[in-house]
This record gives structure tokens, C-alpha cells and sequence, in this order.
């Protein structure tokens, strides 16, 4: 590539080819990529040049001139200040069309597959019907603004700033009544929030979870401090906050949340009925103890006010308690969705030695034991580990059993002994199914895979290129691409999961 021939402060017209992997417009001029947030594909926009690297450069978007046929009028107003969302102002179609593209060309960039493979295994990507609403999971960091205002939001783009909004579109409407609950609790009673320049204050943030399909919600307070002020007051409110607002009762088919929670309802949700659900669905009011000056979010230690310290929730048919610091997908139409093909991917018979690797607290396992004879998951985080071990119980499922450790050390270690006398039939795996986090999974964790043979691998990944290397390993080891599948866990983001079935070839 050449060198390219502007610098800083220059100002460019360029047109927006694609995106890159955080949603950024990536458009190129003399085919040198320039980086601009807030443009989308198709736009024609001006730019100014803000830091100019050897190969590529970073633009700030001055001014869009000819609008691209893919531009939508985003729902949420403060879209580009927010770290939530990056694409919103692109036509959901459109969105998906540019995931399924962008795992299908890395997979032949850095796996090397032929698009004739690729055209035969891929199926279209699965995206939400209602692509908002759909989060189970938000946290609110609590502020103040220059006004000394306390304001409840999302922190802008990689700063820790606060972009005061409480109506999130991407999690239940029924958020937004009980952060203006918490925020005029918090000043009528003299509640500090927390200043995290002075390590000053109390509330740090604001957690609220949701069970989809059971309709319950947590709502737990991240507080600088041993205790909470005022707590059977805070209650009382939390629980009142369907009373101040209405009178209505709740019907039977209300009770059931639909897919995206109560997205249908957002105008409903102000009038009577609607809002008398909030209330009954309340099952955990908490507190989290978090008196460190850290980044992290959560403190280790809850504190009950009201109710369980849990919330349940289904995907599937398997039944899950979450607690404010469990890992739980925060998708889960289409966690649903995306389990039930790594399900059908692996084709179980009720006779399988299934293995779960990277299990957390034991989603896909638990899904996997409904059809398999024994499901081993693997997972280093040992607090997943004893969430995953009491999903089985609460499942009553005996068939899952979970392992503590790294992928690439217990499964070596498992298979070693296996093959010095083949008394352990437990590293006789049928199927493996992989879950990693992005950087995908260790060599000696695939040598291993491969070594033990299983018929079918299932590969759920959140990142396509380390995907896409990691399938080439194993395509040059004995397994074909069968099929590959693109699931939108994450509306208006740059993320998408993809699934794919490797069979072993007979070599
Ligand atoms: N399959 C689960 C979680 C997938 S996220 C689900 O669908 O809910 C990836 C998981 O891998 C995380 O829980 C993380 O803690 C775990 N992990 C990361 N590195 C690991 C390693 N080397 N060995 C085992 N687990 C690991």
C-alpha cells in the first residue's frame, strides 16, 4: 500500500465501503482505509483526518453529503455519544447482511476456505423479529452533571462520562420508571451518588435484571458503603413504583413477556395496566458492596433488601437462577435460538459422550444433556463452575458434570490418562462443542480435540476471525465444515455469534 498522501486536519470526501469490527465506516481513498465513527455503508461523507497512521488513518465525520439508501432515523437520540450502540442509524437488514458478510470473508481471508464451500455450508444469518428491547441486563452508572443534577445512563464511548439517558432502547422499557423511581428517591432522602475522581458518595451504579420469560426483575444498588440509608423506605418505593403510576391489574396473557420483553408495549407501558405488572414481577432487591476504587463494576458482597438474592429464568426448557453476579447471555431469544442450533448441530441420539468446553454457568451443557447420555463442561472460573453444578440440580439433570480449569490443560489431562489404560472412558468424546471467548481456543486444546476423535465438533464463536483461524487448524486436521450459521445476539452493535458443525472426513 502506498503511502498515503494526507495528514492531520486535512478534510476529505470519501465513500463508506464497509465497517470495520467496532461498527466504524471504513472508506478508502488511493486504498489507504480511513476509520469514521457514525458513518455507515453507502454514505458519501466529508471527513477530517484526526490521527493518520502508515496504513490507515482515523477521520472524524464532518458532514454527511449524500446520505446512504441504508440510513435509518435512529430511535435513540443520543445514539452517537453512547457506548451502547454503533449502527443504529443503519437499516437493520442491512446490519445483518453485513454481519453474515464479515464472517463469511473471514472465513475465506484467514481460514482459506473456497467460496464454493462457503456458499454450499452457509446458512442465513438468524435476526431478532423486534431488534430492540432485547438486553435481560443493564447497569446504570449513577452521576451528576455540571448542574449538580443526579443523572442515571450509559458512559460514552471508551471515556467514563456520563451520557445521562434512563430510556435505553436496547433493555425493558419498564428501566427507565424504576432508575427516575431510584433517582428521586435518591435526592428527596440526600443519597449521595458516587464520584469516582474523589472516591467520594454512595451509589455507584444501578443493576436491573430481567427474566424474559418468567417476567421477574432484580434490581440491585452498586453502593460505596456497608449499608444503604433509608433501605425499607427504598423498598417500599421500588415496590410502589407501579402504584404511583397506576391502578390496573394484571390479565392472564399479560403475564407472559413476549419476545423483547414488553417492546410492544412501549406506548402501553404509561398506561395503567401495563405498569401494574412492574411491581409483582419484582423478586430481588439487593444491594452490592463495592467500597474499592476500581473500574469494576460489581463488589463480591450482596446484601438482600427484598425478596431472593435470585431471579429465574428459562432458555429452553432448562431453568436457570441468576444472582447480580452471575454470567448469564443477556440475549436470550436469541441465546435460544443460537443453542438450539448447536443442539441440532451436534445431532444427539440420547447415546453421546458430549463435551462442553468454555461451559460458564452451564447453558450449553444443561441444553446438551437433554438429548445427550453425559455432558462434561469445562470452565476456569469456579464461581461458573458452582452456578453450572446448581443449574443441573435445580434441572434435576444427573447426566452434567462440570470440571474447574483451562480448556487446554483438563482436557490433555483427561485424555493422557485415557490413553495410558484406557480406564477412564470419559475422554471418549461423541461430540465436543466449544464456546471461547474472543481469542478463541488455545493449540492444545484443539490438538487434543482432534486427538480424541469425536464425530462431530460444534463451534459457537463471538469473533469470526479467531473462528476462522482456528477452523482452518482443524480443517487440516481431519475436520469438514458442514454448516455455519450467523445468530445477531446483539442488535445496533458490531458483534455477531456464529455457530458452525465440523464433521470428521475419513482419512
Ligand atoms: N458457553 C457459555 C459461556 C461462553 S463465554 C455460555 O454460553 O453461557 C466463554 C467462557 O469461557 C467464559 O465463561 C470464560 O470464563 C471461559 N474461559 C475463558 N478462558 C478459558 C479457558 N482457557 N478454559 C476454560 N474456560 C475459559
Amino acid at each position: 500500500m502506498e503511502q498515503a498522501v494526507f495528514k492531520k486536519n486535512d478534510v476529505l470526501t470519501v465513500t463508506i465501503e464497509d465497517l470495520g469490527a467496532e461498527g466504524e465506516g471504513i472508506g478508502k481513498v488511493d486504498g489507504y482505509p480511513i476509520f469514521i465513527k457514525d458513518a455507515i455503508i453507502g454514505d458519501v461523507v466529508s471527513v477530517k483526518i484526526m490521527k493518520a497512521k502508515k496504513n490507515y488513518a482515523f477521520g472524524k465525520l464532518e458532514k454527511v453529503l449524500t446520505p446512504s439508501s441504508f440510513r435509518v432515523e435512529p430511535k435513540c437520540e443520543f445514539h452517537k455519544q453512547c457506548g451502547g450502540c454503533q449502527i443504529q442509524a443503519m437499516d437493520y437488514r442491512k446490519q445483518l447482511e453485513w454481519k453474515q458478510n464479515k464472517i463469511y470473508n473471514n472465513l475465506k481471508r484467514i481460514g482459506g476456505f473456497s467460496e464454493e464451500l462457503l456458499q454450499k455450508v452457509t446458512e442465513p444469518i438468524v435476526g431478532m423479529e423486534n431488534p430492540y428491547h432485547y438486553r435481560n441486563k443493564a447497569q446504570y452508572p449513577i452521576g451528576m452533571d455540571k448542574e449538580g443534577n443526579l443523572i442515571a445512563g450509559f458512559y460514552a464511548g471508551r471515556t467514563h462520562s456520563i451520557v445521562a439517558n434512563t430510556r435505553c432502547f436496547l433493555g425493558p422499557s419498564e428501566n427507565e420508571l424504576i432508575l427516575e423511581f431510584i433517582l428521586s428517591f435518591m435526592k428527596e432522602n440526600s443519597i449521595s451518588a458516587y464520584n469516582e475522581i474523589d472516591h467520594s458518595g454512595l451509589v455507584r451504579h444501578v443493576l436491573i435484571r430481567s427474566g424474559f420469560r418468567t417476567g421477574e426483575i432484580m434490581v440491585c444498588l452498586v453502593i460505596n458503603g456497608e449499608s444503604m440509608p433509608k433501605a425499607e423506605k427504598f423498598v417500599e418505593g421500588v415496590l410502589g413504583v407501579e402504584l404511583m403510576l397506576s391502578g390496573g391489574s394484571l390479565t392472564e396473557s399479560e403475564e407472559g413477556v413476549s419476545e423483547g420483553g414488553l417492546a410492544e408495549s412501549e406506548e402501553g407501558i404509561r398506561n395503567g395496566q401495563q405498569v401494574g405488572k412492574i411491581t409483582k414481577r419484582i423478586k430481588s432487591i439487593c444491594l452490592s458492596i463495592n467500597m474499592e476504587n476500581t473500574n469494576v463494576i460489581m463488589g463480591q458482597t450482596i446484601r438482600t433488601l427484598y425478596g431472593d438474592p435470585y431471579i429465574t429464568d428459562y432458555i429452553g426448557g432448562v431453568k436457570f437462577q441468576i444472582s447480580p453476579l452471575s454470567f448469564y447471555q443477556v440475549n436470550p431469544v436469541q441465546t435460544e435460538k443460537l443453542y438450539g442450533l448447536a443442539l441440532e448441530y451436534a445431532g444427539l441420539t440420547g447415546n453421546e459422550t458430549v463435551w462442553d468446553l468454555y461451559c460458564g454457568i452451564g447453558t450449553i451443557s444443561l441444553f446438551l444433556a437433554q438429548k445427550a447420555k453425559q455432558v462434561y463442561g469445562v470452565e476456569i472460573v469456579p464461581q461458573a463452575i458452582t452456578d453450572a453444578r446448581r443449574n443441573a440440580v435445580l434441572n434435576g439433570m444427573g447426566n452434567a458434570e462440570f470440571i474447574v480449569g483451562r480448556a487446554e490443560e483438563v482436557l490433555p489431562e483427561y485424555f493422557a490418562e485415557y490413553e495410558r489404560d484406557h480406564s477412564s472412558e470419559k475422554a471418549c468424546a461423541d461430540v465436543i462443542v466449544v464456546d471461547p471467548p474472543r481469542k478463541g481456543c488455545d493449540t492444545a486444546c484443539l490438538e487434543t480435540m482432534v486427538k480424541m476423535q469425536p464425530k462431530r465438533i460444534v463451534y459457537v464463536s463471538c469473533d469470526s476471525a479467531t473462528l476462522a483461524r482456528d477452523l482452518k487448524y482443524l480443517a487440516e486436521n481431519g475436520y469438514g465444515i458442514e454448516r455455519v450459521r450467523g445468530v445477531d445476539q446483539f442488535g445496533h452493535t458490531g458483534h455477531v455469534e456464529t455457530v458452525c458443525c465440523l464433521q470428521r472426513v475419513n482419512m
